[in-house]
């Protein structure tokens, strides 16, 4: 019985509980035997009674000191056990928040870090809804009203956060229904998956490159020589026909086929492992003329190519070919964005790249442009938006070219405005 009642309270309630029982059976054994022992005492009434009294403020004190000792004890540990969280807290590699009415009540200095704030601008400005991408906030909204409503107890799972710098962030949450001043509020950590995720969707890529490269590899040169008897057979065949003759026409469009499959052909061996032609050092100027008719050709008759080179740029290492390839694609790409014709310019200029001087070869057009979920994906092998008509490999073979060339692409892209496509090559000094 005793048992079972004991059992019902916590372990507080029985640390306490011990602690005023043994007080109260002290006090009375106390009591009772010092009232018997003055009672038993030969002394006058007068006496008697200021004993009492002296006995009276003994006991005060006694447990004056008593409530002292315990209740700065139990204060100690409190402080040095909210400490340790506090330090935990504070230090913790995960961001840690508490939201309450919508607004954030704590966040860790790691919280602030991964969305770009300082802590105390996140809980004293920010609402829930200025750190999400706009297109999740739904989600984020009835996942907290379902845990402050408290029809779930925990939830974890993965959003698009909006960083301060206006970048988007993949975030993970994992978030706890609490109390805080008597009032529901949300407390939990969150990660950022963004470079996990980037990895993970790169480590895809190349395999996929690498499948395509094996394959390229082990085709591509055999499919070459075919391309290859195919364009010289057409042109000896055109050549023995009547100058505008239909079937002059017919061999002279066999011809054209040809030479695009030959280009196609070309793409694929970038991704071939066997075929890496050695680098050389290039002048970057140099290269855009060399290729200038050929950019044009490529780009039609409703598209006027501009030039616009930086004098004294220097030179570049890339493998022969490879540069004019880029530009081909990124040219194409420009045309493609423009179907009823604009301009495009080619440019080189000096940039950085990694803290060092580099050359920028780049090519803006002003056609549709792309919203971000194409951008984001405009590098993987295969995706295009333009069905039949596209093979996914024009950007992707960009980025291959600049990589082995030491530098890197950059896109800017604005639906409507146009898109600026940049490929940065270190500068051989
Ligand atoms: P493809 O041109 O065969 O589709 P790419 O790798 O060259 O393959 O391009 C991938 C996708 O990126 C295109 O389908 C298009 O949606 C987008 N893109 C590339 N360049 C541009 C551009 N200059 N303007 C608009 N969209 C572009
Ligand atoms: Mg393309």
């Amino acid at each position: 019985m005793l048992k079972r009642l004991v059992g019902a309270f916590g372990p507080s309630e029985r640390a306490a509980g011990a602690v005023a029982g043994g007080y109260a059976l002290a006090s009375g054994v106390w009591i009772i035997a010092s009232d018997r022992l003055l009672a038993a005492a030969p002394i006058d009434v007068g006496t008697l009674t200021r004993h009492q009294t002296l006995k009276g403020w003994f006991f005060v004190a006694t447990t004056a000191l008593l409530l002292f000792v315990f209740i700065r004890r139990a204060l100690e540990r409190l402080r040095a056990s909210e400490e340790k969280f506090r330090t935990l807290v504070e230090r913790s590699l995960a961001g840690i928040y508490i939201i309450q009415d919508g607004r954030f009540a704590y966040v860790n200095s790691r919280f602030g870090e991964v969305f770009g704030y300082p802590p105390e601008v996140i809980t004293g400005r920010l609402t829930v809804d200025d750190l999400v991408a706009p297109a999740d906030r739904p989600v984020v909204r009835e996942n907290l009203r379902r845990r402050t409503a408290g029809e779930i107890q925990h939830l974890n799972y993965a959003f698009t956060g909006a960083r301060a710098d206006g970048a988007s962030i993949d975030v993970e949450v994992a978030g706890e229904m609490t109390t805080l001043s008597g009032r529901p509020a949300v407390i939990g950590t969150l990660l950022d998956q963004t470079e996990r995720n980037r990895l993970q969707r790169r480590a895809l890529e190349d395999q996929k490159v690498e499948t395509l490269g094996l394959l390229a590899g082990g085709l591509v040169h055999d499919f070459g020589n075919v391309v290859a008897a195919v364009i010289g057979h057409a042109e000896l065949l055109a050549l023995g026909l009547p100058k505008g003759s239909a079937a002059r026409r017919d061999a002279e469009i066999i011809q054209d086929c040809a030479r695009h499959a030959s280009d196609l052909t070309r793409q694929l061996l970038t991704f071939s492992r066997r075929q890496k032609p050695a680098p050389v050092s290039l002048d970057l100027n140099a290269t855009v003329r060399g290729c200038e008719a050929m950019l044009r050709s490529a780009a039609g008759s409703l598209i006027r190519l501009d030039l616009l080179l930086e004098d004294g740029l220097g030179s570049v290492r890339a493998a022969p070919g490879q540069l004019e390839q880029a530009m081909m694609n990124l040219v194409i790409n420009a045309r493609d964005a423009m179907p009823r014709g604009g301009v495009v310019v080619v440019s080189t200029a000096r940039g950085g790249l990694s803290g060092k001087p580099c050359a920028v070869l780049a090519v803006r057009d002003m056609g549709a442009g792309m919203e971000p979920e194409t951008l984001a994906r405009v590098f993987e092998v295969f995706f295009t938006t333009k069905g039949d008509k596209g093979t996914g490999l024009g950007l992707p073979t960009v980025q291959r070219i600049a990589e082995n060339a030491g530098g890197r692409v950059e896109l800017v892209s604005s639906p409507g405005v146009g898109t600026t496509a940049r490929v940065l090559l270190p500068l051989i000094l």
